[in-house]
Order: C-alpha cells, then structure tokens, then sequence
C-alpha cells in the first residue's frame, strides 16, 4: 500500500507541478489519468525517488520513501517513458547486466531468475535477440522485466502505450494486470481507455491537483 499526503513541487519558472497532492493507492493497477502537463510525470519521478519535493510525505507499506531513499529503491521499479535500450545487447545478456546491478550475484540464482522474468513478459523466444530490433511493444515487455528484478512492492509506468499498435497494448496491459495481482502499478497515461479498461482503482490529476480518486466508472460518469 501507497500513501501519499500533501505533496507539493513548485518549479524554479514558479510552475506548480504539485499541489498537496493526497493519494491512497493499493496493491493492484492504479490508473494516473491527466492531460499533458498535468503533473504526472513529476508526481511519478517524485515517488520514484529521482526528484524531491518541496513538501509532504510517501510511504510505501509503511516504509517513508523520502527519508530513506536508498531502501526504497530497492523495493520499485521505474519505468519511465522513452526509456532507453543499449541497441546491440540481447534481451537475456541486458537483463543479466541489471541483475548484477541490483545485486543478485550468484549465477545460477541470476540466470533462473532472467529465464524466470524473459517468460513472464513472453521475450523468452526472442531473448538472445538485439534489442535494438525489437518493437514498441517488446520493448515495454523487456522494460517490465527490468523493473521487475528484486522483487519489487511498487512498479511505476509512465505513458507505456503511446505507439503501440492494438495488439501489443493489450498484450502489455494484460501483462501488467497480471503484475498487479500481487504489487501495486501504477499506470501513469493521457489515455482514458488505458485506465477504464483495467484499473480498479484510479485518480485524475489536473494542473497539479488531484480531481477525483475512486473507481472509474463511476469517475468518468461524474465529469
Ligand atoms: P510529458 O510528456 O510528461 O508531458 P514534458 O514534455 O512536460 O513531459 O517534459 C519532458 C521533460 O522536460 C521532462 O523531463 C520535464 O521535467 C522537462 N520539462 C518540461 N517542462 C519544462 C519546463 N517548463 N522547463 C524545464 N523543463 C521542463
Ligand atoms: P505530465 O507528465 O502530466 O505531462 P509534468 O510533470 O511533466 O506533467 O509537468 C507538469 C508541469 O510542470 C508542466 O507545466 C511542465 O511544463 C512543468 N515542468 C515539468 N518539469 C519541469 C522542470 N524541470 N522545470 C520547470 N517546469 C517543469
């Protein structure tokens, strides 16, 4: 479980990006509607630990993230929109590297816990694959894989459909309804189907302000 109490970030250009913002967020997807520039991204960045705010608090499963951002780490995955690939690695070789990177150094555990991921996210067929040739939709696949190493209690998405042809928005969304059986997602998008469709649970964020918090079909009858 995720909380977050009154939440604020105003930019250097004096932009309120936040403003008090308060969210209770379970295990489970979690739809963050909002227009461009309605703060999302900061609100993600800020709960992924790679930006402060100027005030309020977040904790997950009652760890204060703010205060201790090191262990927090640990336990989130982050991925963010247009995150990069390394081009002319494999899915399996690139997926190892971030294994080590997080600290899981023996190789046998490391190896079962790549074939483990590359199945889950259905990369298993492509793993020794160059990334660098796989499309929008694998490559969010294999962007889940690398959050999900070290187990995480929080994976934060942002915008992960934007240029996915049918298909493959619905593989990934079904993919992270899978995920979110067990860990909290949170689904950051401008694209209300994204939210309706899956999420149980959803805010819509609005210059900086949380509008409604709640279930979505009775939010979107309510605008
Ligand atoms: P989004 O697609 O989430 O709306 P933006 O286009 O608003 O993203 O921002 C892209 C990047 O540029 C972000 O890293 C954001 O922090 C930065 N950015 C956005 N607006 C400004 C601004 N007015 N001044 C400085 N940086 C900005
Ligand atoms: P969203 O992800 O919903 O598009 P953002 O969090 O990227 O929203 O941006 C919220 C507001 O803050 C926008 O007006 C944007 O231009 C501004 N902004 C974002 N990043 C920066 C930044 N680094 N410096 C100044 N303004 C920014």
């Amino acid at each position: 479980m995720l909380h977050i109490r009154e939440l604020s970030k105003t930019y250097a250009n004096g932009v309120k990006a936040l403003h008090q913002i308060n969210l209770d967020i379970p295990t489970g997807m979690f739809g963050l509607l909002g227009p461009n520039g309605a703060g999302k991204s900061t609100l993600m960045r800020t709960i992924a630990t790679l930006q402060d705010p100027d005030s309020g608090s977040i904790t997950l499963d009652g760890l204060d993230v703010l205060n201790n951002k090191h262990e927090a780490r640990k336990q989130l995955g982050y991925l963010p929109q247009d995150f990069g690939v390394y081009p002319k690695e494999s899915a399996r070789d690139m997926l190892e590297h971030f294994a080590v990177l997080k600290g899981v150094l023996a190789t046998g555990e490391r190896r079962d816990l790549v074939e483990a991921l590359l199945k889950q996210v259905n990369l298993w067929e492509v793993r020794n694959q160059k990334l660098g040739g796989f499309s929008g939709g694998m490559r969010q696949r294999f962007g889940i894989a690398q959050a999900l190493i070290g187990q995480p209690k929080l994976i934060i998405v942002d915008e992960p459909t934007a240029g996915l042809d049918p298909e493959e928005r619905n593989r990934f969304l079904n993919l992270l309804a899978e995920i979110g059986e067990s860990v909290v997602v949170i689904l950051s998008t401008h694209i209300v189907e994204d939210v309706t469709d899956l999420c149980p649970r959803m805010a819509i964020i609005c210059k900086g302000e949380v509008r409604l918090h709640g279930e979505p079909r009775e939010s979107i009858r309510s605008l």
